[in-house]
Formats: structure tokens, sequence, C-alpha cells
């Protein structure tokens, strides 16, 4: 694997895996594309599951592993629940950040499998209903997608997993009914600050998803 490849990264007491850059939507926010975190974190190809656990070996001394991006890891659902399990079985808690549409991709007994292995999901909401979700965060399925963001909350919350709902502050999201939404489902709700310049773009943008 290249030196290139930045697969885990630690903030804090946090470890985070970085899985793929592709994803389905195309964010007006999306690091991807507004100058990044501080790491370099575009793969030049998907890393396997061995080099994810290998990259993770240090995983017992952080408090939490989780699965991230630039790009959405639940495209790569086989790949993220072979690592999940393998860590899960260190006792190490595990959360995945994801855009939420998994279900559009794969059944049930695939998500089945991954939901045994983790703690929390936190999921983008970002926005206080379709309209608006199409808008800002573009999904290759259209409203499709935040019908099936919904149905992964009720679905994941049915399975005891921790669910934190999250919305970046942004022109046109109302956080307050993001908020409500998050109530009504039963998750929790994290505002999350914007990360990055608007003024940048990444050189090879778009990736293809
Ligand atoms: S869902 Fe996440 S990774 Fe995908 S475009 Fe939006 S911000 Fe970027």
């Amino acid at each position: 694997m290249s030196n290139a490849m930045t697969v885990a990264y630690t903030i804090d007491r946090r470890m985070y895996l970085n899985i793929t850059n592709r994803c389905q939507n195309d964010c007006e926010f999306c690091i991807r594309r507004t100058g990044g975190i501080g790491y370099d974190l575009w793969l030049e190809r998907e890393p396997t599951v061995e080099e994810i656990l290998a990259a993770a070996r240090d995983a017992q001394r952080y408090q939490e592993v989780v699965f991230c991006g630039y790009g959405e890891p639940l495209l790569c659902l086989e790949t993220v629940t072979e690592v999940a399990r393998e860590i899960h079985r260190l006792g190490v808690p595990i959360r995945v950040n994801t855009n939420g549409q998994v279900l559009l991709y794969y059944d049930i007994a695939a998500v089945d499998e991954l939901l045994n292995n983790v703690s929390a999901m936190s999921i983008s909401l970002n926005a206080q209903d379709a309209e608006t979700y199409v808008r800002i965060c573009r999904p290759r399925d259209g409203v499709k997608a935040y019908e099936a963001i919904l149905q992964f909350v009720r679905y994941c919350c049915s399975k005891g997993v921790k669910v934190i709902l999250t919305a970046v502050e942004w022109p046109g999201v109302d956080l307050e009914a993001c908020a409500r939404i998050a109530g009504e489902l039963r998750a929790a709700f994290r505002i999350r600050r914007f990360q990055g310049s608007t003024n940048t773009r990444v050189k090879n943008w778009p990736y293809p998803s």
C-alpha cells in the first residue's frame, strides 16, 4: 500500500477509518470540495479489509473507532462489516458516520450484519424535508434518498443501535426543524459546523462515485 494512503488517523482519543472517497451525494458543504480537515484523505484506491485492519491494529488504545470518509463508508458495506466484526471482538465501541442511504443499496440481512457489530450510527439528516435535502445534498437517487434515511433511522433505533442525527449549519437548513425530527424518531441530534472554505475547490473534483 502506498504511503500516500491515509487509512487510519486519530483525533484525541478516537481512531477514524477512511474507507472510500465515493459518495452518492454531492453536498454543497462537503469537505471533499471545500478544503478538508487537515489530513490528506484522498485514496488512490479503496483499501482492502486486511489493509484496514493493519492500519487499525492499535484500535484497543482508543475509546472509539469511527468509520467515516471523505466519502460514504457504507458504499463498501461488506468491507465495513468485516472490519467492524474484528474490532467489535476487541471490545472497542464502533460508530459509523453515514449519509444513511444504505437501504437503497443493500438488503436488510446485510445491514443487520453490520448493526450487530456497531454501537452507534451518526446519520447526516442535513435537511428538514426531502426538497431541501435534494437541493443541498444533490443525491443521485433524488427524493428517495431522504425517505431512505428516515427509514434507516427507524430501523437502527428498532435494533437498539444509538442514532445521532446531524445537520450542518448551512443556508436553508432549519436546524430547529431537524432537531424536532430527531426527537420524533427518538434519535439524538448534533449540529455540525461547516469545515472548509467555500472558496476552495479540490483539484480532482468531481471524484467518481
Ligand atoms: S454525504 Fe458526506 S461525503 Fe457525501 S457528499 Fe455529502 S458531505 Fe460529502
